[in-house]
């Protein structure tokens, strides 16, 4: 039998909720691309419930100790005295969420002798060590595609935010005030601006139909292009390396997985290159920007927005300098735990331990890291090119 630790973020601040704001989620048929939602062969929840809190518990529990394994959730994940490192050391499968990330350092995988499988309950696998657990013969899952599209809207609704200054003119209302000045003298339209997608995956891809009808020039870059009937359709221009598209654009979203290649890319000698003026959206990966490097760019002006909803670390410090930097639109990490994303990532890492207890293939399309290398969905997006 077998040892899960789940690390799940905290409940609400008032208590688990004993009820939700809507009675029922929309129910989607399959992901734009037609890779089919999770299978799993049952499940233990209610689709809208929180899953991701502590007393969600992805609905696992019962499927876990029916089964007779032990299930550990908690949402202690730091430190050397935090609960996670403690019950890791016999733990067989850590599951966590980028939104609270269970970080697997060198360190902590080599106090983990049993640990064979790393779920990440979201997508974006960045907070294992890749590279240790491909020398431990690790198998790492995510559940690719589950909550893409949620995390396109988000980053829509910032562009947005940014371009029009929606936040400042909101908190305008908040105080009382009516000065129309103060709020326009920073609004913009969107539309007619060029607006650039840092990777055309899953995410990209999504952002991109969904500004299309903006009435906006749409620029992009990734490691491959896309169809040529897909550039023809949304008038896109190639670009063939970021600088390229850094210096042609007014906006620009980034979608591109956290790797060594990215880690960093956004430092004061891009951005300086960018057209003064210009905003960022990085629902990604905090660490694919320079975090002091932003802040600076945004003081002189040279950027005049940034948003996203990822930090690094997680979960950010009181004192991180992107919470009081100038002209921000940041979230606490949670475009991709909306509740119906919730609801497809808890029944895909159910969908990938039933795979695992039968000692079944667990689908391509789920694994990043397996038998000794990259591979699945990772061999594509985390391996070089
Ligand atoms: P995909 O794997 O579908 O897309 C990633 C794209 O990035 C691929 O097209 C890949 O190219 C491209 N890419 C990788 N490295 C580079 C590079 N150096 N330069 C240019 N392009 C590159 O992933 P998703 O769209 O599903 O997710 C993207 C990222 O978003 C995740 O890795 C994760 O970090 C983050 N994410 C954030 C969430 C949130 O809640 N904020 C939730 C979900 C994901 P190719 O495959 O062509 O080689």
């Amino acid at each position: 039998m077998a040892k899960i630790v789940a690390v799940l973020f905290a409940d609400p601040v008032t208590g688990f909720p004993p009820e939700y704001a809507r009675d029922t989620i929309p129910v989607i048929a399959t992901y734009p691309n037609g890779q089919t939602l999770p299978t799993p062969k049952a499940l233990d929840f209610t689709p809208g419930a929180l899953l991701g809190s502590v007393s969600g518990e992805l609905g696992l529990r019962k499927f876990l100790e029916d089964a007779g394994h032990t299930f550990v959730v908690t949402s202690d994940k730091d430190g050397i005295d935090s609960v996670f490192e403690k019950e890791l050391v016999d733990a067989d499968v850590v599951i966590s969420q980028p939104f609270w990330p269970a970080y697997l350092t060198p360190e902590r995988l080599a106090k983990a002798p049993n640990l064979k499988l790393a779920i990440t309950a979201g997508i974006g696998s960045d907070h294992v060590d890749l590279a240790t657990a491909i020398t431990k013969g690790m198998t790492v899952a995510e559940v690719t595609f589950s909550n893409s599209i949620g995390v396109a809207e988000h980053t829509v609704m910032q562009v947005l935010a940014l371009v029009r200054n929606y936040l400042p003119a909101y908190q305008t209302v908040l105080a009382g005030g009516w000065n129309i000045a103060d709020n326009v003298a920073r609004a913009y339209d969107l539309e007619g601006m060029d607006v650039g997608i840092f990777a055309a995956g899953r995410i990209g891809r999504a952002v991109i139909e969904r500004l299309a009808p903006f009435g906006v020039k749409l620029h992009y870059n990734d490691r491959f292009r896309l169809p040529a009937d897909v550039e023809e359709k949304y008038n896109l221009t190639f670009h063939e390396d970021i600088q390229s598209l850094v210096k042609n654009v007014d906006v620009l979203t980034v979608h591109a997985p956290l790797t060594a290649e990215t880690a960093g890319l956004f430092n004061d000698e891009l951005l300086s290159s960018m057209r003064r003026g210009s905003y960022i959206v990085n629902p990604a990966r905090g660490a694919i920007a320079d975090t002091m490097a932003i802040v600076r760019a945004l003081e002189s002006g040279q950027l005049a927005g940034y948003a996203g909803d990822v930090w690094a670390p997680q979960p950010a410090p009181a004192d991180h300098p992107w919470r009081t930097m100038p002209h921000h639109g940041m979230t606490p990490h949670v475009s991709g735990a909306s509740l119906p994303s919730q609801a497809r990532y808890a029944a895909g890492t159910r969908e990938i331990l039933e795979a695992w207890f039968a000692g079944e293939k667990i689908r391509s399309e789920y694994i990043i890291v397996e038998g000794g290398g990259y591979a699945g969905t990772g061999a594509h997006s985390y391996a070089k090119k």
